[in-house]
């Protein structure tokens, strides 16, 4: 017995132990690992600021980046966003929000990889109303912007506007087209602004060499756009629904292409991670006169009190525009999938609910 207890003690501890040992430390290397992989994938989580996060298309925009699994910081200054379009995300993680106006001075701490500036007054009445800080978002806050982008060595995408085309003499308008705006006209602020936004941008781009993206929108529509926000497609839907005049203004003849806004955050993502940085248009070339949208509104709501009224036609107001998509298409594979039969029922839903919110309110 003493022999085979000495023959174990001799020959097998010193294996059993070393194999202990190792065991333990392989547990160890992979806890390591395993803590590394977790924190590093804390590390590459993906910052990016959003700035009109509130509004919108920038909430639309920070639900598909937290979908996306980035870590989205939201910014606003809430003079024209709503905090409701995002309160949804403020228990996540991954989600900061700071109340803020970019015209002033922006900081954020950390790293940031992307930025996306979507601060603006964006509908003609708020840009009449608030004319000075519209130039100055346009303007102010995009060097702000730009510089923060700069110093963080960030990329960053800017939204224009189909309205730098102003009253366009092409037709359809593509990317070329150098546009017809009256800069001293009622909606010269918002078209100037943005214009100026494109022309310090590419400064930026040509001159710092940052990494910089143009997307300009076109009419865009769908789920928490303000319904007194007075463009076309809340007005209408709130008169419709009400069973009051469907305000057209002038005779109607006027042409707008609406894209849902789901199609529009689409290829606002792909166009971030592409490596163009001259303009892309982004918008649905399905053409309609607006006399045409509101009796499309007025079949879809049904309400036997709605009819047309008109009042006059607004100073400057475009009297046509559709983009024309090629660039979108082959620069980034992308084209809009949602029709307007489609996105005006998912749209009609949430009206009717705000809608009646909004009676409620009054
Ligand atoms: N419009 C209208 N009735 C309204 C609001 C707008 O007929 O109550 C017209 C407006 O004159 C323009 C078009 O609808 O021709 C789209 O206007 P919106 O303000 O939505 O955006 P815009 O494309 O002019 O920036």
């Amino acid at each position: 017995m003493r022999t085979i207890f000495n023959y174990i003690n001799t020959n097998c501890f010193l294996p059993w132990f070393l194999l202990s040992i190792l065991s333990i430390a392989k547990f160890k290397v992979i806890t390591f690992a395993f803590v590394l992989v977790v924190q590093q994938n804390k590390l590459i989580l993906k910052r990016i600021l959003i700035t009109g996060a509130s509004g919108f298309i920038g909430s639309h925009l920070c639900d598909r980046y937290i979908k996306e699994e980035y870590h989205v910081i939201g910014m606003d200054n809430l003079i024209t966003g709503n905090i409701k379009n995002i309160e949804h995300l403020f228990p996540l993680k991954n989600f900061e929000f700071y109340h803020h106006d970019v015209s002033k001075f922006v900081h954020v701490p950390e790293k940031l990889d992307y930025i996306l500036h979507f601060a603006s007054p964006a509908s003609p009445i708020d840009y009449l109303k608030m004319p000075i800080q519209t130039l100055k978002v346009g303007s102010l806050g995009i060097h702000n912007l730009l510089g923060l982008a700069k110093s963080k060595n960030a990329r960053i995408l800017i939204a224009s506007t189909s309205e730098v085309y102003g009253d366009p003499l092409e037709h359809p308008q593509n990317e070329n087209y150098w546009g017809n705006v009256n800069p001293i006209g009622p909606r010269g602020v918002y078209d100037e602004a943005k214009r100026f936004q494109e022309a310090i941008t590419m400064a930026y781009h040509t001159f710092h060499g940052i990494e910089t993206r143009i997307v300009r929108i076109f009419n865009t529509y769908g789920p928490r756009m303000r319904v007194e926000d007075g463009r076309v497609l809340p007005a209408f839907f709130s008169q419709a629904i009400r069973g009051e005049g469907l305000t057209v203004f002038g005779e109607g003849n006027q042409t707008r292409s609406f894209c849902y806004v789901d199609d529009l955050v689409e290829g606002i993502f792909r166009l971030l991670l592409s490596d163009y940085h001259l303009p892309v248009n982004i918008g649905n070339p399905s053409e309609i006169t607006i006399m045409q949208f509101a009796h499309e509104i007025m079949a879809l709501v049904n309400n036997n009190d709605a009819h047309i009224i008109y009042n006059p036609l607004p100073v400057d107001d475009p009297k046509q525009r559709q983009p024309d998509i090629t660039r979108a298409k082959e620069i980034l594979g992308w084209q809009p999938k949602v029709g307007r039969e489609e996105g005006l029922l998912k749209t009609y839903e949430y009206f009717k609910s705000v809608v009646q919110h909004h009676k409620v309110d009054l």
